[in-house]
C-alpha cells in the first residue's frame, strides 16, 4: 500500500470567535473539542487524508510537543454549516474538513526535541532546524515515526497496559499479570483488562481513555 495513513495534524496559536488571543493549546483543544479540523487551500496532504487516517495533534511554537491522537472518521467538503459552528477566527481558506473519532490526550506530551534521534524524517537535519519539518499545516509521517510522535516517555523497561494504565511498577489493586507485553514499545495488557486482549491481537496499541486518565 503506498497510501500514507499517519499524518501529523499542526496547530499554532489562533483567535477565538469573540476575538480572545488563544494559546496553540487552548486553539488545537476547541477544535479536537469541536470534532472537525479543517484543511486549508494548498495545506500540504489536503488530498491525501481520508477516513482512517491515524492524526497526532502537534502543537508548534514553544519547543514543539503532540498532546493528542485522533482518527479521522470522514473528510467532507468544507460547508458554511461547518463554517458557523467553527469555533476560532479562520486562519485561511478552509477547502475541506476532517471529521474527527477517537480522539485521546496523551498522558503527558511528547516533547519532539526529546525524541529527533529517533525520528527517520529528523535524521541528518540541523538539531536546531528540526521545526521546520512541522510547517504547512500537516506533515505525513511512517507509522514508526508516528508511534514515536505518540508514546509518552517511560521509565526504561517499564511496560504500560492500554487497558487500565497499570504498569511493571504499579500493578492493578487485585494483581495482576501481563496476558500480552511488547517490551519494546513498553505496552501490554494486563490480566484485568482481557477485553482489550482482541484489540491488540489487531495490532492497536492505542491507550484507552481509562488508562490516559491513570496518573503515571
Ligand atoms: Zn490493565
Ligand atoms: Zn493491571
Amino acid at each position: 500500500m503506498t497510501n500514507r495513513t499517519h499524518f501529523v495534524l499542526i496547530k499554532r496559536e489562533g483567535l477565538a470567535r469573540d476575538g480572545r488571543a488563544l494559546s496553540a493549546l487552548e486553539s488545537a483543544k476547541a477544535l479536537v473539542d469541536g470534532g472537525v479540523w479543517p484543511l486549508w487551500e494548498h495545506t500540504r496532504n489536503r488530498k491525501s487524508i481520508g477516513a482512517g487516517a491515524k492524526l497526532a495533534v502537534y502543537l508548534a511554537g514553544q519547543g514543539g510537543k503532540v498532546i493528542a491522537t485522533a482518527c479521522a472518521r470522514d473528510v467532507t467538503p468544507w460547508s458554511a454549516s461547518l463554517a458557523r459552528r467553527y469555533p476560532l477566527v479562520l486562519d485561511g481558506v478552509p477547502e475541506a474538513a476532517i471529521h474527527l473519532q477517537d480522539v485521546r490526550m496523551l498522558p503527558t506530551p511528547v516533547q519532539v526535541r526529546s525524541r529527533i534521534g529517533e525520528l527517520s524524517f529528523l535524521v541528518g537535519r540541523n538539531a536546531s532546524k528540526w521545526g521546520v519539518a512541522f510547517m504547512g499545516g500537516t506533515r505525513a509521517v511512517s507509522e514508526q515515526d508516528f508511534r514515536v510522535l505518540t508514546t509518552p516517555a517511560r521509565l526504561p523497561g517499564v511496560a504500560v497496559c492500554i487497558g487500565c494504565g497499570c504498569d511493571d511498577m504499579h500493578a492493578c489493586e487485585e494483581g495482576c499479570w501481563w496476558l500480552r507485553v511488547d517490551r519494546e514499545v513498553q505496552l501490554g495488557v494486563c490480566s484485568s483488562c482481557a477485553t482489550h486482549v482482541s484489540r491488540w491481537d489487531a495490532g492497536d496499541r492505542s491507550l484507552s481513555e481509562e488508562s490516559l486518565a491513570e496518573d503515571l
